[in-house]
């Protein structure tokens, strides 16, 4: 498709979306540096020119023009032949108006209004572990978010959460997400009370071990650029949490943590960190697609699912530290000389029920996302009130986790997520989870060799996998579809459940 050959329309609306773009990236780039080099006395300019900013972007996002243009190419028969990337263009720049413009402007004050009120009681309260002075607000909050999905409109056959859900993880309903998370949640549960009965306990005191974080960097950056992070077109700093910025074609910028005790926790970050830079370092973000949906990530799941195959299918494997435990000796001088390739891959994946999601470990992590779905879900539907929430986080906790939750603050109170109204959010770590399992399953059948390769440190063909199969595609395909172009099959939990098991088991010495 070259330009001449275009219509007015498109080009134009093309423009209008490169423009609203550029504006997006600007005001990434201006959170990037308040959450790593920002003086603390920048704060008040710095809330000045993000809400400058924001209401731009807003301003192009929504403009009437911008209506007019896609109403005008979607009646554009060549345009719109299917699958054309110029059908998928137009399809996705609908998509992402209509998010802009069905939220009356009262509505999104009232939000947001009660999103910064809640945040703060939230913070009260789960230090003084009283959910009875949260709850008013928790309510307040998840009405309006309710009043939000009624705005978007609830999906033909669906429900009102799925109008939630379509935010993050597009055209995903609440009925198929149920149909993968119910298997996967037993068969889990089921794994864990094997592991906790018969399993032993793999050795992880050395994972503690003091580290200077220099060395820890160093060991990142030498980690990320083997997996093929360009560091000409991007950067890896430190933040208390860690993100993964895209700005442009030449400019991806990732953050990860350290603690000097726990150098696990910030190779896991940074590898995760990794796995969203490549996505965003593969995506057309060059030449004629910039700006437009084409050179976007497709959902917060296939995001997620890039950061976790990284993360997880790489970072915990017996290949991996095959090639990563020498060069972290390498690195870290004599401190683990003493720690062989079995400790190391055994203690990378230990499985421990505990209450905090984020501190969970790879296996838990998901009973901890399916209790929120299930919870926020009959909280959106009007099965569970609010003042109910402790009791049943307590009841389903203890049926997923085995645990019995000992305050709200490590029980119904630890997120942030329901005081901003993020509702329908939660389901995506699991979603990116299932699909990194199932590109793994994939990926390792067409490399047979792949152990192999990766045991040398050599990245190169998994990481051209993905380019070819996710990052060139963009938004043109959904998620699910480009789930099922790049296995032949529809969404399952049955890879996730085996690479777990074939991860843990061994580690218990199952
Ligand atoms: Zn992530």
């Amino acid at each position: 498709m070259t330009p001449a050959t275009q219509a007015a329309h498109y080009t134009d609306l093309v423009s209008m979306a490169r423009k609203s773009w550029t504006l997006g990236s600007i005001a990434a780039l201006v959170s990037w540096d308040q959450e790593t080099y920002m003086p603390e006395g920048g704060a008040a300019a710095r809330a000045e020119q993000s809400s400058l900013i924001a209401r731009l972007a807003h301003e192009e996002h929504t403009h009437d023009r911008r209506g007019e243009l896609i109403a005008e190419c979607e009646g554009d028969a060549e345009l719109m032949q299917d699958g054309t990337e110029t059908a998928a263009c137009v399809r996705e720049m609908r998509r992402d108006y209509d998010l802009a413009t069905k939220l009356p402007s009262d509505l999104v004050a009232a939000l947001a209004k009660a999103q910064s009120e809640t945040q703060e009681i939230w913070k009260h309260a789960r230090e003084k572990d009283d959910f009875k002075s949260f709850a008013p607000a928790l309510e307040n909050v998840l009405s309006l978010t309710r009043e939000k999905a009624q705005c978007y409109g609830v999906p033909a056959g669906g429900e009102l959460y799925d109008a939630l859900l379509n935010e993050y993880e597009p055209g995903a309903t609440a009925k198929e997400i149920e149909a993968v998370f119910t298997p996967l949640g037993e068969r889990l549960s089921a794994l864990i009370a094997d592991i906790t009965a018969n399993g032993t306990p793999p050795a992880i005191d050395f994972l503690y071990r003091s580290i200077p974080t220099e060395k820890q960097h160093a060991f990142g950056r030498t980690v990320t650029a083997a997996f093929g992070f360009d560091y000409n077109k991007g950067r890896l700093d430190t933040t208390t949490h860690p993100f993964c910025s895209g700005f442009g074609a030449g400019d991806t910028r990732m953050t990860t943590r350290y603690s000097e005790t726990n150098f696990p926790d910030a190779i896991g970050s940074t590898m995760h960190e990794c796995g969203h830079g490549l996505y965003e370092q593969g995506l057309p973000k060059e030449g004629e697609h910039c700006g437009t949906p084409l050179a976007e990530a497709v959902s917060l799941g296939i995001h997620e699912s890039q950061s976790r195959m990284w993360e997880n299918m790489v970072g915990r494997s017996r290949a991996f530290w095959s090639w990563a435990l020498p060069e972290a000796k390498k690195t870290f001088g004599t401190v683990i000389d003493d720690v062989d390739l079995d400790m190391m891959v055994k203690g990378m994946n230990t499985c421990t029920p505990s209450f905090i999601r984020v501190e969970s470990d790879e296996p838990t992590y998901n009973l901890h996302v399916m209790l929120r779905f299930g919870i926020e879900r009959a909280l959106m539907s009007g099965d569970l009130s609010v003042n109910d929430l402790p009791d049943a986080w307590n009841a389903r906790f203890k049926e997923l986790l085995g645990l019995d939750v000992p305050n709200d603050a490590q029980g119904c109170m630890q997120d942030v997520h329901w005081s901003f109204g993020l509702v329908g959010y939660f389901p995506t770590y699991t979603l990116g989870n299932l699909y990194a399992a199932q590109f793994w399953e994939t990926i390792n059948e067409q490399i047979p060799d792949l152990d192999e390769q990766i045991a040398r440190g050599d990245f190169a063909s998994l990481l051209a996998w993905c380019r070819t199969n996710i990052h060139q595609h963009g938004r043109r395909y959904s998620a699910s579809e480009l789930c099922m172009r790049a296995t032949g099959k529809e969404l399952s939990a049955d890879p996730l459940l085996r690479h777990l098991e074939s991860r843990v088991k061994p580690a218990y010495g199952m």
